[in-house]
């Protein structure tokens, strides 16, 4: 029997303001869209956007159902939106940010496992790695150069 260890490696930013600035532009439009989440039921609000290949970025948010498994994620709005708007285009970067009216979340929300698989089959789709940048209501923001960060052994399309 041998074991290993997997480990994982980000950059954290205090601010948001330490970012690049196409960082920075992007959380901003994560953090912008909030005002259009769908969220009645939970009130857990989230934003998201993409940069695509071209510097086009696009916002999305959550989309909560009075059926609870019918909850569409954040990640998952704006990554099929960019998919089927912009087909040809590889997605560079995600900013996913989160806000509870409830308490202010001072930490990074993460991306819950099934937009972590999402974000990889994106990179399988486009042969692209995906930055993601991640930031609560405030505090640091933590920024991963690949969805694979995220997900160590993703099931990806080789297996099928
Ligand atoms: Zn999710």
């Amino acid at each position: 029997m041998k074991k290993y260890t997997l480990q994982t490696e980000f950059a954290m930013y205090e601010s948001p303001e330490d970012l690049p600035e196409a960082d920075r532009a992007l959380l901003f439009l994560a953090k912008k869209s909030l005002e259009n989440a769908y969220a009645p039921y939970s009130n857990f609000k989230v934003g998201a956007a993409v940069l695509l290949d071209n510097g086009e970025m696009l916002g999305g948010t959550n989309y909560e159902n009075a059926s609870y498994p019918l909850c569409i994620c954040a990640e998952q709005t704006v990554l099929t939106t960019a998919a089927n708007r912009f087909p040809n285009l590889p997605a560079l970067a995600i900013a996913v940010t989160v806000k509870n009216p409830k308490l202010v979340i001072d930490r990074p929300g993460p991306p819950c496992g099934a937009c972590r698989q999402v974000i990889c089959e994106t990179e399988m789709k486009n042969r692209q790695s995906i930055r993601v940048i991640l930031q609560g209501e405030t505090g640091p923001v933590y920024v991963f150069e690949s969805g694979k960060d995220l997900l160590p052994l993703a099931f990806d399309g080789s297996y099928l």
